[in-house]
């Protein structure tokens, strides 16, 4: 079984109220391959929401406790994040989920590439919250 952030297969869970739809990945949803997650979602961020980016480093340094993800008015959110990183690992282990294909440049969902904290649209190399957490429990995390 595959894990898909759940805004690829189309649910409206971004931050705006919308999606960003990949067919082959609602596909393999339809198709009952891939289950649909949001992490920032199941840690309690509403849908739609304020944007969101880590300052002062990746998601792993927010797993370290050296980072934190802030929303574009300053507010902390970083026990969100962490709280739905934590679910997301707890559904992949469930169902026994070896490989996740996740929204790029997300906060949460980003493989390899995040933005960096000034809300300028600035990318940095790094992964989101969750995508450094499902790493670190062995996940292989692939990016659209
Ligand atoms: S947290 Fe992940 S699944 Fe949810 S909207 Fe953001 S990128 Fe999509």
């Amino acid at each position: 079984m595959i894990l898909v952030s759940a805004c690829l297969a189309g649910v409206n869970c971004a931050w705006d109220g919308k999606n960003k739809l990949n067919k082959e990945i609602k596909k393999l949803v339809d198709d009952k391959l891939a289950i649909p997650v949001c992490p920032e979602v199941l840690g309690g961020r509403s849908i739609p929401r304020t944007k969101t980016e880590i300052k002062g480093g990746s998601g792993k340094d927010v797993l370290n406790g050296r980072a934190k993800v802030l929303d574009e008015n300053g507010l902390d959110v970083t026990e969100e994040f962490l709280k739905g990183a934590r679910a997301a690992l707890e559904l992949a282990k469930k169902y026994s989920v070896t490989k996740v294909i996740l929204k790029s440049k997300s906060p949460s969902c980003g493989v390899d590439y995040i933005y960096d904290g000034s809300f300028n649209r600035k990318l940095v190399k790094g992964n989101g919250v969750t995508t450094a957490l499902l790493i670190k429990e062995g996940v292989q995390c692939l990016s659209t």
